[in-house]
């Protein structure tokens, strides 16, 4: 409900801009076409009221009002039998109606799509049925040079003006998209890529690995006893050390690195063009930092990893090949005893390249 209230309330605010200055040139529009007719005072005062007054007093009553979207529909359908009203009070006077009619059409579509373009005209017929009861019914076929002139800035500077309010709103519209489509790749703790995120960048690593015949190595990082650590020092202690692992694999991975939290304690990382001998290299030196930064902030707390690395191989089918390797091998290092990199370059385990025990 709040956020229909806001979204209501910026659409207010969005047409309060585009209606003072739309019926700003409308005013005077319809006042020179009104001259020559020598209108009553009160229809001078209606015209002044609609042009200079009642934007104003739209915009409040929209933005007071307990459902500020449906406040600015009827405010919408209320300019548009003023618009009908003027058009029958101009005698149908060939340039300003064409100019009346189709800026509110434009504006009406723009707002709400056929539905409301359809709304606004019925509205518009209404006003045009008013404004031929209170005026005599006549038409003027020939639109005067003055006239002419004062239809120009509506005609010119209007559709500019609402042009620049709509693509304004499809870029905001496409920033957020890409905001969302950033947010909904990302692990909100630890702000690397998330499972779904880190999937898709292994498939096209392993189609790159396939189509340019090149090696790459992948890795599953897995915290030693991480519940235990939960257990003894509470969650929010546990987040930390995810952080603390995420840090660690932005700062000590190359660009080209994918890092990527896989699940829980689980983090995953895509290591192009790396040979498996180098890539076990940079994943002990990893495993060593990180029970080094465990040990001086808590000397008690005992953080370790344990890793599997697989290389690319042409003879997996596919991606998941590949991961079930990787993941063959950390189960060998967790069950041969833990705080190790055991690599997996073909199907079947092999021995650690680099115990750290
Ligand atoms: P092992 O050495 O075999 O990996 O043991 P482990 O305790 O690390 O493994 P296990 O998978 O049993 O425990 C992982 C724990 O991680 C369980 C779960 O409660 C915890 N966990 C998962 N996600 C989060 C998180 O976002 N924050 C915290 N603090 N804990 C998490
Ligand atoms: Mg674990």
């Amino acid at each position: 409900m709040g956020n229909t209230r806001g979204k209501g309330l910026s659409l207010a605010r969005r047409l309060y801009k585009s209606r003072v200055f739309g019926l700003l040139l409308g005013l005077m529009c319809v006042s020179v076409a009104m001259y020559p007719l020598d209108p009553p005072l009160w229809v001078w005062s209606l015209m002044l009221f609609n042009g200079l007054v009642w934007p104003h007093l739209a915009f409040q009553w929209a933005r007071r009002s307990s459902i500020p979207y449906r406040a600015e529909h009827r405010n919408l359908l209320i300019d548009a039998i003023m618009g009908g009203f003027w058009v029958a009070a101009m005698q149908f006077n060939p340039l300003p109606t064409a100019t009346t009619v189709s800026m509110m059409a434009m504006n009406n579509v723009a707002i709400g799509g056929g539905r409301f373009l359809l709304a606004g005209t019925a509205a518009q017929l209404l006003g045009v049925g008013v404004g031929l009861v209170v005026f005599m019914p006549a038409f003027i076929p020939a639109t005067s040079p003055l006239q002419l002139y004062a239809c120009l800035p509506l005609l010119l500077l209007y559709p500019l003006a609402l042009g620049w309010i709509c693509f304004r709103q499809a870029d905001t519209l496409g920033r957020h998209k890409r905001e969302l489509l950033a947010l909904s790749r990302t692990d909100s703790l630890t702000g690397l890529l998330n499972h779904g995120a880190w999937k898709d960048q292994l498939d096209l690593a392993f189609q790159r690995c396939k189509r340019q015949q090149q090696g790459a190595a992948i890795a599953l990082i897995d915290i030693d006893h991480f519940k235990a650590i939960n257990d003894t020092y509470g969650h929010v202690a546990g987040d930390i050390v995810l952080r603390q692992l995420s840090k660690l694999l932005k700062q000590n991975l190359r660009a080209t690195d994918v890092a990527g939290r896989y699940g829980g304690d689980e983090f995953c990382v895509i290591l192009p063009e790396l040979p498996l001998f180098n890539a076990a290299q940079a994943m002990e030196a990893l495993r060593e930092r990180f029970a080094v930064l465990g040990y001086e902030q808590n000397p008690a707390l005992k953080v370790s990893l344990s890793i599997g690395l697989a290389a690319y191989d042409p003879s997996h089918a596919d991606a998941t090949r590949w991961l079930d390797d990787a993941d063959q091998a950390l189960y060998e290092a967790k069950a041969s005893g833990r705080n190790r990199v055991i690599c997996n370059s073909d199907s079947k385990p092999r021995q650690a390249v680099l115990d750290s025990v």
